[in-house]
């Protein structure tokens, strides 16, 4: 079996006391039921009045229809609740023949007596779960369609009917549809789109009739296509919500520029709308910008723009470009968060090395002069190589590019804690030749 291929026996039953039921059809018809000891007859309703849907349809718009039989003394059935009253003929037998005229007929029209029946109706739960900084939003489009459902029913235990419903297709409705749309309570209708006949197909009255039932009803519900539209000053940003217009509830908008899904939306200073939660104001600039533009300082703790900021070579921390400084140690610019009396981090912790290491032995190939130094200490940040060699009076300190294996920096220092400084052209050569 398809997915798509009705499946009748899993329609879901809801019971009505027979006297509503009997009540809604007069209704429906635009008249009055007479129950008599051998069946039961339609009564016009009275001029003018009218129909009980509030939704200004005349009684007299829908077409009459007998059902046959002389109108004689009973119970008329035409209010809800309906009052309770005797009938000639037994309840189940006063059904029977009623839904038997009935289903000799066109369906009775019927909607959720509770939906929507305007735009205007949608509206308000809709706005209220949005949040719009400084702009506004509103319906830039909305159609409401009617789509029809079929209702089959019979005859059930104590005096009750019972109802299920079907999609134009065959495929019966499950409870939490029934529930979302509020066919517990139907009205009248005379808003159908399209003929009923399309919609009752033969198709539908062979399911009916398999499952003991008869077509008698077609439910027309609300269905909304609606387009909300946010502004903020001159830029507008739009979602479209489509949906059963009894249940049709606010949906989450996808920020336009980031695709997180919010109910408040906000601008940058651009002008461009996004989800207000992805905002932030920078530090520095005071402008509002997107949280993932952003960065926090190393050193001040500031929330401020990515772009003003530069990776620190040795924390690998963002860092204000105005808050670096040149590490005493190995002349780099390093934020100064690492900075401990002048010197950074990685100059301040390096670490034994043997001559055999690529670094050291690298740098001894090159520069043979190297080797009257000892000893040998090192580590690396982001972009550099520190290397330390030391030997009785001093340490020579060498900041050697990772990429090019050069030597930028040279340095000296007397004795284990003496002040490093940076070598003259001249020294430099002496020690690197
Ligand atoms: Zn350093």
């Amino acid at each position: 079996m398809k997915p798509s291929d009705p499946q009748p026996d899993a329609a879901v039953w809801t019971t009505q006391d027979w006297r509503a039921f009997a009540a809604q059809t007069a209704d429906a018809i635009g008249g009055a039921l007479e129950c008599r000891e051998d069946g039961y007859s339609e009564i016009a309703a009275p001029a003018a009045a009218p129909a009980a849907d509030g939704a200004g349809h005349k009684s007299e718009a829908r077409g009459r229809r007998r059902f046959g039989g002389a109108k004689q003394n009973e119970v008329v059935l035409a209010e809800e609740p309906p009052a309770p009253f005797a009938c000639g003929a037994p309840p189940a037998a006063f059904l029977e023949m009623l839904l038997g005229s009935l289903a000799a007929h066109a369906p009775i029209q019927l909607r959720p007596a509770d939906q929507p029946e305007a735009v205007h109706d949608l509206s308000p739960g809709l706005f209220a779960a949005y949040q719009v900084d400084g702009g506004a939003m509103h319906l830039a489009g909305c159609r409401l369609t009617d789509r029809p459902l079929v209702r089959v029913t019979r005859p059930a235990a104590g005096d009750q009917v019972e109802h299920a419903f079907f999609l134009p297709d065959g495929q019966p409705l499950a409870e939490a549809q029934i529930a979302e749309l509020g066919l517990d309570r139907l009205a009248p209708s005379s808003s159908a789109s399209y003929p009923h006949e399309t919609v009752a197909a033969p198709a539908l009255e062979r399911i009916a009739t398999r499952l003991g039932a008869r077509v008698v009803a077609v439910v027309w519900v609300k269905h909304a296509e609606c387009r909300l539209r946010f502004e903020i000053g001159d830029a507008w940003h739009d979602l479209p919500l489509a949906g059963w217009a009894r249940s049709l509830g606010p949906a989450p908008v996808a920020c336009p520029v980031t695709g997180r899904e919010t109910f408040h939306l906000t601008a940058l200073e651009d002008g461009t709308i996004v989800a207000a939660e992805e905002v932030g104001v920078c530090q520095q600039t005071r402008k509002r910008e997107l949280a993932r533009d952003m960065a926090r300082c190393s050193v001040t703790g500031q929330t401020v723009l990515a772009e003003l900021c530069d990776e620190c070579p040795v924390s690998g921390l963002p860092t204000l470009a105005t808050e670096f400084d040149e590490c005493s140690g190995c002349g780099e610019r390093v934020s100064r968060a690492t900075l401990l009396r002048g010197e950074c981090a990685a100059c301040r912790n390096l670490l034994k090395v043997s001559d055999i290491d690529e670094v050291i032995a690298e740098l001894l190939g090159r520069y043979p002069k190297l080797r009257r130094w000892g000893r040998w200490r090192a580590a690396q940040t982001g972009e550099v190589a520190i290397v330390e060699g030391r030997r009785l009076l001093g340490r020579l300190r060498l900041t050697v590019g990772i990429d090019t294996g050069d030597v930028r920096r040279a340095a000296i220092a007397r004795g284990p804690w003496g002040q490093v400084r940076a070598l003259t052209d001249a020294e430099r050569g002496e020690q690197l030749g």
